[in-house]
């Protein structure tokens, strides 16, 4: 069965785009048949995983708009070895488009029923907003991952989010539960970082991956050479911490699996 997951948090710069395709790699590395959606405008998952924004002729835009297949608009094999719905500025218009339409929140779901069972993970890069992309990513998901630094706002930012998340349960995907809290760029002697992380898990207990993420180099610098940082330096320290939550990430499923 695949596992949709959106890759969420209304702040922008936490790491979500960076987390989407290094998760993404990673769990292609492990053999995991895995499909990327940029859901941002910005385009950043698009262009970090190898593929030119600015010469595309279809996007997730037309994806949502109905007016082209999912399969159609589909990167196969992308750097990091995974399929991409890719993104660009024109995904900036779809907002304004799609409030008239039926079904505006569902409309990414939909879109993946024609090319879900070829996959075991889907994830879904959200923008940094709570806007109607973002709930199109929250409608189509089982679950969300949520990226976040510790920093002293990053709490209060979080309540926002957990109870958009609660709405949409409550009113239009009854089986979206928050799969996990991502601490990223982490710096073990920020004094603050600690403090925050501490909390984070007094508050969220095990959602909050064991696997941390380090401030680190090499995954600032893999997007300008559109490629994963998995093929930019494989022993980095980044590298091999997405590897490691994608590894917590296999093995926290697989000991939820029910009993056969
Ligand atoms: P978001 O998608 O949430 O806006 P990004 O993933 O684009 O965030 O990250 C914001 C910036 O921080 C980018 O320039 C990215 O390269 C950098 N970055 C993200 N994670 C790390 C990390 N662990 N170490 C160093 N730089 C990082
Ligand atoms: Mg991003």
């Amino acid at each position: 069965m695949v596992k949709i997951l959106a890759i969420t948090n209304q702040k922008g710069g936490v790491g979500k785009t960076t987390t989407s395709v290094n998760l993404a790699a990673s769990l292609a590395a492990a053999k995991r048949r895995v499909l990327l959606i940029d859901l941002d405008p910005q385009g950043n998952a698009t262009m970090g995983s190898g593929v030119d924004k600015r010469t595309l002729q279809h996007t997730v835009y037309q994806v949502l708009l109905g007016s082209q297949r999912t399969a159609d608009v589909r990167v196969v094999a992308t750097s990091g070895k995974y399929d991409l719905i890719p993104a660009n500025r024109d995904l900036a218009g779809a907002e304004i488009e799609m409030v008239n339409l039926l079904q505006r929140e569902t409309r990414l779901k939909e879109a993946l029923r024609e090319v879900e069972g070829e996959y075991d993970f889907i994830l879904i890069d959200c923008p940094p907003a709570l806007n109607l992309l973002t709930l199109n990513g929250l409608c189509a998901a089982h679950a969300v991952m949520i990226p976040m630094q510790c920093e002293y706002y990053a709490l209060e930012g979080l309540s926002d989010l957990v109870n958009t998340i609660k709405k949409v349960r409550a009113n239009l995907n009854p089986v979206l539960e928050i799969e996990g809290l991502l601490r990223t760029m982490f710096d073990p002697r920020n004094i603050l970082a600690q403090q925050v992380s501490e909390q984070l898990q007094q508050h969220f207990g095990d959602k909050v991956y064991r696997t941390v993420i380090p401030r680190n180099v090499r995954l600032a610098e893999a997007p300008s050479f559109g490629i994963p940082a998995l093929y930019h330096d494989k022993l980095s320290k980044g590298t091999q911490a997405y590897l490691a939550l994608a590894g917590e990430m296999l093995s926290r499923d697989s000991t939820n699996a029910a009993p056969v």
